[in-house]
């Protein structure tokens, strides 16, 4: 059956398998405490929901415009430009159904066998799969805990090559939450405009960050828009995950290559969802800041648990994840992540899953309530003991 082995060959397909194998688990399994996907517990905000649904009674049932509805893709362009992004015309913007289907569309149009792109590592890995689908190599530019996991102008230099064509920069990082300060996006702006690259510009995760972090926008820095193409969605933001959201906005010569080849794909994006991003991004945003401080004061008391397990993490500056590092329980972290499932009904997942090249950090999302999040790090202690004992 070569047919259905094809595609397994040339992509590994490792991660949603273990993904697949965790969640299997965890059905088995009875009050586990999910911090493993990054979908929102958060529900849609209420007028949101609402537009939708006054959407699919008032007959969006159907395909839309290609690119997506021209209100929508209006309020995007708006949206983008109100946080400090680029200019961009409603036809240089193309709705998707997800962020994530984006990343397949461009690396499918943008890159040739042999190319190279350039993905922080860890990050999240779709980048990678979708290059190798395209047939090009992933080129991962290593990042450490000892620098926070922030990406350097100078990193990403150090990687470059006459084939280099993309580069990736997810800021606020998944997995890891590290948001790379406004001076070094600019920095690595200047070695993507001195060496010729593409740079996907992923600011999903942009409208949440804590403290004093801010995400500079890349295509709004000097002569970057020719050369970016900013890629978003509602999921995070606006907890729409299962609303299929998303989009990309780029310069207009790469725009109609792009814009065929989702159509290929996907036609056009649900016309209810649609409706409903209109709603999301032209109402209300209070509900936004809302859900931010609802994160933070997860990440808050989730970082104190594990300061007093004695469990080292970066510090989470944006998104709602926490890396930590649990080299200490000396098991690995894809085993730690089994054990804890099993003994404590606890869900979190390896660094593995993000392209992590060491199997020592788990990710955690900021995906329930501070309540539940204690009663995790209590479950986490006693199996963290328990797992020291052994080795002592
Ligand atoms: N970009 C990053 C960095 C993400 O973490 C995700 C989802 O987790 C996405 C994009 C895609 O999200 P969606 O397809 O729901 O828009």
């Amino acid at each position: 059956m070569n047919a259905t082995t094809r595609l397994a060959d040339r992509v590994k397909l490792k991660d949603a398998h273990l993904i697949t194998r965790m969640t299997d688990i965890a059905e088995g399994l009875a009050d586990v405490i999910k911090l493993g996907r990054g979908d929102p517990d958060l529900d849609t905000p209420a007028h949101i929901i609402k537009a939708g649904q006054d959407a699919l009674g008032n007959g969006a049932t159907h395909y839309t415009h290609p690119l997506g509805l021209p209100a929508l893709r209006q309020a995007i362009a708006a949206n983008i430009s109100a946080y400090g992004g680029a200019t961009y015309a409603p036809e240089n913007i193309v709705v998707t159904p997800g962020g994530q289907h984006a990343m397949f569309i461009i690396a499918l149009a943008l890159l040739n066998p042999g190319d190279e792109i350039l993905v922080p590592c860890p990050g999240y890995n779709p980048y990678h799969q979708a290059a190798e689908m395209a047939g090009a190599e992933t080129v991962h530019i290593r990042m450490t805990m000892e620098t926070n996991f922030t990406l350097t102008a100078e990193m990403v230099e150090a990687h470059i090559t006459p084939r280099s064509k993309i580069l990736v920069l997810i800021n606020p990082s998944n997995p890891t939450g590290t948001v790379t300060p406004p001076s070094e996006v600019r920095r690595i702006a200047e070695v993507a405009r001195k060496h010729d690259l593409i740079v996907i510009s992923d600011e999903i995760y942009a409208r949440l960050t804590y403290g004093n972090n801010t995400v500079q926008p890349v295509a709004s820095l000097p002569g970057m828009f020719e050369r970016t193409i900013t890629l978003s969605g509602l999921s995070k933001a606006y907890a729409m995950t299962g609303w299929r959201i998303g989009y990309f906005a780029g310069p207009p010569d790469l725009i109609p290559a792009l814009a065929e080849i989702n159509h290929a794909f996907a036609i056009s994006t649900a016309a209810a969802s649609q409706h409903a991003a209109i709603a999301a991004l032209t109402g209300p945003q209070d509900c936004v800041e809302e859900m931010r401080q609802i994160y933070d004061a997860r990440r808050i008391a989730l970082c104190a648990g594990l300061t007093e397990m004695g469990i080292p993490y970066a510090e989470p500056q944006g998104a709602f994840y926490v890396y930590a590092n649990v080299a200490s329980t000396g098991i690995g972290a894809t085993a730690f992540c089994e054990r804890l499932l099993r003994e404590g009904q606890v869900l979190m997942y390896p660094g593995g899953i993000y392209g992590d090249y060491t199997d020592d950090f788990v990710r955690m999302s900021l995906t329930q309530p501070v309540e539940r999040i204690r009663e995790a790090i209590t479950r986490m202690k006693t199996v963290v003991a328990a797992i020291r004992a052994e080795a002592a």
